[in-house]
């Protein structure tokens, strides 16, 4: 059987990417989601070896060192990182979803050129900002940052293959499984 594809999905902090990737996975049995390494403390709610396997800086660092990861980036005063192990290992029973920022996209589009890049863009910066307020835990300051970081990602889709607007996640996670659906034609 033949491999399947890295499929990156990226967009600012809020626009929505988990729950678009979790309506595409419920759509298709052979979607898989690469679960980064991150030194980030978990969220409430979120669930090691399913959102992400938190792990030490000491241990992140030296996994650089054994070439464990297909990428990897720092941000956020956090390191992010794409296990290969694991991405190669999902590859084998079907395609392999990775929410990443752009900087890690670039680094796939480099060490595996037949992945897809995909950007997930808000409806509009207002509806963007509305949406990270809605989540309740962010203070004026990191609004403001994470409003910074959200320009300059949402300025790098013009190198990624696809960009999809949100309107509504439904809408969105039907048209990146159509997008799926016309490569493997
Ligand atoms: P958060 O801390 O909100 O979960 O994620 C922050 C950002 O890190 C998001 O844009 C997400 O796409 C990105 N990210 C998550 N995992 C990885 C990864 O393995 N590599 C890279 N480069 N970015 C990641």
């Amino acid at each position: 059987m033949k491999n399947g594809k890295l499929i990156v999905i990226s967009g600012a902090s809020g626009v929505g990417k988990g729950t678009v990737l979790s309506l595409m996975m419920q759509k298709r049995d052979d979607l898989f989601f690469s679960v980064s390494a991150t030194t980030r403390a978990p969220r409430p709610g979120e669930v090691d070896g399913k959102h992400y396997f938190f792990i030490s800086k000491e241990c992140f660092e030296e996994m650089i060192k054994n070439n464990e990861f297909l990428e990897y980036d720092a941000h956020a005063a956090n390191y992010y990182g794409t296990l290969r192990g694991q991405a190669e290992a999902k590859q084998k029973k079907g395609h392999v979803l990775l929410d990443i920022e752009p900087k890690g996209a670039a680094q796939v589009r480099k060490s595996a050129p037949d992945a897809i890049l995909i950007f997930i863009m808000p409806p509009s910066i207002e509806e963007l900002e509305r949406r990270l307020r809605g989540r309740g835990d962010t203070s004026e300051d990191q609004i403001a940052m994470r409003m910074e970081r959200a320009i300059w990602e949402m300025e790098q889709r013009t190198w990624y293959d696809y960009v999809v607007v949100n309107y509504d996640a439904q809408r969105c996670a039907d048209e990146i499984l159509s997008i799926i659906s016309k490569l493997e034609d």
